[in-house]
């Protein structure tokens, strides 16, 4: 087996100037993709982070600041990225925010930009992707989902909602892309190391009036039996692995990376 399997494949891969985006980005540059990194951010980190990876890993990567609330630029980041690369073969929309409040207290202008960020973008990008997947009969879809796709927390309605929709629009991708050797699949993170999740702890520490050690130590004693936050390569990893030869049978499935969450 030759450890560039995606050399000549072209991949996007949203919300991937940090956090779980930047590791996924990373992992299918290494295995010989080229990469349209997309998200928000210093431009001059930005641009280091971009120059760093092709460096890296000898391959070529392009950078497309593309804001996926709004529907016509989710969908022409495909485009942008068929002008860099002649075509998209790996998907994965991961770009996603979430904001911690009751239900009665939501800003409504919040969920409208939850909404169209965690799960009318990945709509939009698919559309666009799936007419090449499907004419040159290959494709991968990989949605990062949550462990908010299976289960529900409070004071976070639109991030369970979306999670849990974006799961239906895999399955249904699955569905009709499995015809053309396309697969489409979710992955479900636990509590990952990330600026986001590290947004959430603070919020709640503060709400109970903890410290932000505590309120850590708290979610993983009530969440993950396995007493750990998972990394970010760890789902860098599974999402590639999805996107592999090996995972071809593999379609319409939601995948806990959760140290054991959704088990409880
Ligand atoms: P992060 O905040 O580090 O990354 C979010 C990325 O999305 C960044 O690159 C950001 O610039 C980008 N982004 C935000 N708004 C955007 C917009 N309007 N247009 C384009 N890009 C935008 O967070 P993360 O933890 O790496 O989250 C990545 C994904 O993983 C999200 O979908 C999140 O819901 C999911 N997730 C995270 C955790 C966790 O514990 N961190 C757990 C489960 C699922």
């Amino acid at each position: 087996m030759t450890d560039k399997p995606f050399k000549g494949r072209a991949a996007v891969v949203t919300g991937s100037t940090s956090g779980i985006g930047q590791a996924i980005a990373a992992a299918l540059a290494e295995r010989g993709a080229v990469v349209m990194l997309n998200g928000f951010g210093d431009a001059a980190e930005i641009e280091a982070a971009r120059s760093a990876l092709a460096k890296r890993f000898g391959v070529a990567v392009a950078y497309s600041d593309a804001d996926l609330t709004r529907p016509a630029e989710a969908f022409g980041l495909i485009g942008q990225a068929i002008d860099e690369f002649g075509q998209v073969d790996i998907l994965i929309n991961n770009a996603g925010a979430n904001r911690v409040a009751p239900i009665e207290d939501y800003p409504p202008e919040e969920w409208d930009r939850i909404v169209a960020l965690n799960l009318s973008a990945p709509f939009h990008t698919i559309r666009a992707a799936l007419p090449g997947m499907k004419q040159r009969k290959r494709g991968r879809i990989v949605n990062t989902a949550s462990t908010c796709g299976l289960v529900a927390l409070p004071d976070m309605a639109p991030y369970v909602s979306t999670k849990h929709g974006i799961i239906g629009l895999t399955k249904t991708v699955a569905l009709e892309a499995a015809p053309f050797g396309i697969t489409c699949n979710a992955i479900c993170p636990g509590l990952v190391n990330t600026a986001l999740s590290r947004g959430s702890t603070e919020r709640i520490a503060d709400a109970a009036g903890i410290s932000f050690e505590e309120a850590g130590d708290m979610r993983l004693r009530e969440k993950h039996p396995n007493r750990r936050m998972v990394e970010i390569e760890e789902v860098a990893s599974l999402a590639a692995y999805l996107c592999g030869d090996a995972a071809r049978s593999i379609t319409g499935a939601a995948i806990p990376i959760d140290g054991g969450w959704t088990t409880q």
